[in-house]
């Protein structure tokens, strides 16, 4: 039988909730065990697809399509595995099946309620996480804080199913943060109570409490934070700032966190095999090489915006024990060639990511003609693909004022277009091409010699796609379409020749790269960055 690992956040929001949920995922999945890992958000979006990147950071697409929280990115990565649209649940969708339920009838007559009906679909959510793969622990993880309005039928429901699976099969981690008074030198655990009393008083108390704090927990604060929240010593569990966000499970470690909870669940300790853990953290604290890479993209104020693709281009940079930094470009900020080597001279590769809308796209477009002209290895993520193909188009061949009809309707060169069964779509909830698709690999190609395979399986988030008319003209010109659907249709990958890495695929290969197994084509990148700096 599944055993469940609540996870709730105390005092502030933001308190990394997410990394600990995937680092106890981590710990238990080196122990042997089989786990998966929920995300409940208690906002009324019925997924996130719809909000913009300032809101809420990247959207994560699962492999099913599924649009979810950038969390479910950190669990895949920690615990390697594949979720899906079931591992992320918000309010929004849980009203949306009520709602669905009521109208056509399926209450027989009663009156919908919060308790039992909202509740109920919340538990059986749960139930349904669980039934997938059946894993021996299912963590589910509250987004908010405990107190706020939202998340309370999440917090019943949690409460409903303790008691009816029966107390000893689930537990509950309260994870909140210890503010440091640099005047006093101390650390204050008085919010943490408060926090503790508030769970309390909706019906749950908490077996452990993980503690983010930037100083060490001393030993007269955790025996008052055990006191207090009537929580054994050896649960009372410290996170401090981490250098890498790789490193916590190790910490998490040191402190018999996994132990203390498969204590708690009443579950036989396993000896946990870490040692390729461990090894890729050494990794991580010493690298031998360091490169810069530019992110030229448009929600650069928020670096949560793309934290996919700024893993993806670490665990790369793991591999290769290179400490990879990011030069974020506000892409708006580039109006003049001059712009673009300033920003760029420095530089050891380029990645334009994925996007919407006009805004910066033409200050994308120099800095791509940038990295072609002057041979800067480049990799383009879905608009990063489509930017280089305008760039191609106008620059090489000729097309001037080439464009995607997402920024210009009107434009006489329409390279990149919408599907004939995209153009008749009125709503914008998940309407777009999600998920995995096959993609057929050109032989003697990069991307051949990076995936090293013919038929790959990437996920999509567009609207758009390379228009075939101007397919024969381009190849003329140099371009190469090394990656497209089996049947041939659509261009998935291009590349040119003549360059050292100039890479572009219309998917995410980001939502795949694995800390211990990163992507190919961030390989590709990276590596042609390296050459490029250190073999000249
Ligand atoms: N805006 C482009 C499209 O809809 C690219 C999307 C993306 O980069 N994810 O096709």
């Amino acid at each position: 039988m599944t055993k469940y690992i609540f996870i709730t956040g105390g005092v502030v929001s933001s308190l990394g909730k997410g990394i600990i949920a995937a680092s106890l995922g981590r710990l238990l999945v080196s122990r042997g065990f089989s786990v998966s890992i929920q995300k409940f958000d208690p906002y009324i979006n019925v997924d996130p697809g719809t909000m913009s990147p300032f809101q809420h950071g990247e959207v994560f697409v699962c492999e099913d399509g599924a649009e979810t929280d950038l969390d479910l990115g950190h669990y895949e990565r920690f615990t390697d595995s594949y979720l899906s649209q079931i591992n992320n649940v918000t309010s929004g969708s849980v009203y949306q099946t009520v709602i669905n339920k009521e109208r056509k009838g399926e209450y027989l007559g009663a009156t919908v309620q919060m308790i039992p009906h909202i509740t109920g679909e919340i538990k059986s959510r749960l139930i349904l996480a669980s039934k997938r793969n059946n894993p021996d622990f299912l963590i589910a993880e509250v987004g908010g804080t405990i107190g706020d309005i939202e998340s309370l039928p999440f917090i019943e429901a949690i409460r409903q199913f303790r008691s009816e699976i029966g107390y000893q099969n689930s537990m509950s981690i309260h994870v909140t943060l210890l503010p440091y008074l640099p005047t006093s030198g101390e650390l204050k655990t008085k919010p943490s109570q408060h926090s503790v009393n508030v769970l309390r008083s909706y019906g749950i108390q908490p077996e452990m409490l993980v503690l983010r704090t930037q100083v060490p927990l001393g030993k007269t604060e955790r025996e008052k934070l055990a006191l207090f929240c009537s929580v054994n010593k050896d649960s009372v569990i410290e996170c401090k700032d981490m250098k890498s966000i790789y490193e916590v499970p190790l910490y998490l470690e040191k402190q018999n966190m996994t132990s203390q909870v498969l204590k708690t669940l009443g579950v036989e300790e396993k000896e946990p095999n870490l040692n390729d853990w461990e090894n890729l953290v050494y990794r991580i604290n010493n690298p031998n090489k360091e490169l810069t890479i530019a992110l030229a993209g448009k929600y650069t104020e928020l670096n949560d915006a793309y934290i996919s693709v700024v893993e993806s281009l670490k665990h790369a940079g793991f591999k290769n024990s290179a400490k990879i930094n990011i030069k974020w470009i506000a892409s708006e900020d580039i109006l003049q060639d001059e712009d673009v080597k300033k920003h760029l001279a420095d530089v050891d590769g380029i990645v334009v990511p994925g996007g919407f809308g006009v805004r910066g796209i033409e200050g994308k477009l120099k800095v791509i003609k940038y990295a072609r002209e002057n041979n800067v290895p480049y990799l383009g993520l879905c608009l990063g693909m489509q930017c280089a193909v305008i760039e191609f188009a106008r620059n090489v061949a000729g097309l001037n004022n080439a464009n995607s009809t997402e920024f210009d309707k009107n434009s006489e060169y329409k390279v990149v277009d919408l599907l004939e069964e995209q153009k008749n779509i009125a709503g914008y909830g998940a309407t777009m091409r999600l998920g995995s698709y096959p993609c057929k690999i050109m032989p003697e190609t990069k991307a051949n010699h990076a995936y090293n395979s013919e038929l790959i399986l990437e996920r999509h988030r567009h609207r758009f796609e390379f228009n075939n008319q101007y397919k024969d003209l381009l190849i003329s010109k140099g371009l190469v379409i090394s990656g497209t659907s089996p049947d041939g249709l659509l261009a998935e990958i291009i590349e040119l020749p003549q360059n050292d890495w100039f890479v572009a695929c219309q998917f995410h290969p980001e939502f795949k790269s694995r800390p211990q197994n990163p992507h190919p084509l961030f390989l590709g990148l990276i590596n042609a960055a390296i050459k490029r700096k250190f073999d000249l």
